[in-house]
């Protein structure tokens, strides 16, 4: 596969086309925002644990049934993803109160939630990613009623697959945020990046933050976290 220009820089991930019209080549950098990119840093050697841990976390799901983007790993850092359009819906599960969802409803974080609840935000950086309900984001033709269907059903899925791997790890897996796309035939399937960027994950023990938290709080021992739960997930799906 041939890496051509670049299409694309996120905060996080470069994308480049390949010679195949249906495939990309994504890659992970060590670079962090959080706040909307309000708070700027670098998270050394992130980029090759969010691209060995997504690819792995994405094959055991697709083995496991679910759609996903992920074709092949290239590198330490690239891998070969189907070409989609992303869309514009940030999904997020969540299993334990934390984040915007305890201050939003005056809960304290950690306290378990009664059943995963799911939410979705509009990827709009211009407007800050606002929570959007699913008949505003059908409304806004963001995504069609069936899509929306779909989504919701392959996100608690993984839900139920992604929390018994991690507790079998001896990480609680509290929240996540999911990004889907539509390949050329319309299909819907899993693409963006599931890492501890987008993950909070907490030691199940001690209840120690092993993700992106220790970066957004200034908690120190960012690259430590990383390393540890990569450790944990490699160690076990060895
Ligand atoms: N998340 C993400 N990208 C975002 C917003 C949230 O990956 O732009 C993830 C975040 O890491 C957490 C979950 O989604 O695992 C829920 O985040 P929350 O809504 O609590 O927002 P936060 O408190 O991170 O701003």
């Amino acid at each position: 596969m041939e890496k051509k220009e670049q299409l694309y820089e996120g905060k996080a991930k470069k994308v480049y086309r390949t010679n195949d019209p249906e495939r990309l080549i994504v890659d992970y950098k060590d670079d962090a925002t959080a706040f909307n990119g309000l708070k700027k840093g670098s998270i050394s050697g992130k980029g090759v644990i969010n691209n060995k841990m997504s690819n792995l976390l994405m094959a055991k799901l697709e083995k496991d049934g679910i759609p996903t983007h992920f074709v092949e790993e290239l590198s330490d850092r690239e891998t070969l993803v189907k070409r989609v359009s992303i869309v514009p819906l940030e999904v997020i599960i969540r299993n334990i109160a934390a984040g915007s969802f305890a201050k939003r409803y005056g809960v304290e974080e950690g306290t378990p939630l009664e059943i995963p609840t799911i939410e979705f935000s509009y990827k709009n950086d211009a407007l800050g990613d606002p929570l959007i309900n699913t008949y505003h984001a059908i409304a806004l033709k963001l995504a069609t009623e069936a899509e929306i269907e779909t989504i919701k059903k392959y996100a608690f899925e993984i839900n139920r697959q992604l929390q018994a791997l991690w507790k079998e790890c001896g990480v609680t897996l509290v929240d996540f945020k999911l990004e889907f796309g539509k390949t050329s035939d319309g299909t819907v399937v899993l693409a963006d990046e599931i890492s501890p960027d987008t993950c909070r994950l907490w030691d199940s023990e001690t209840g120690e933050k092993l993700d992106k938290d220790r970066f957004r709080r200034d908690l120190g021992g960012v690259e430590a976290a990383y390393e540890e739960v990569m450790k944990r997930l490699s160690g076990h799906m060895a």
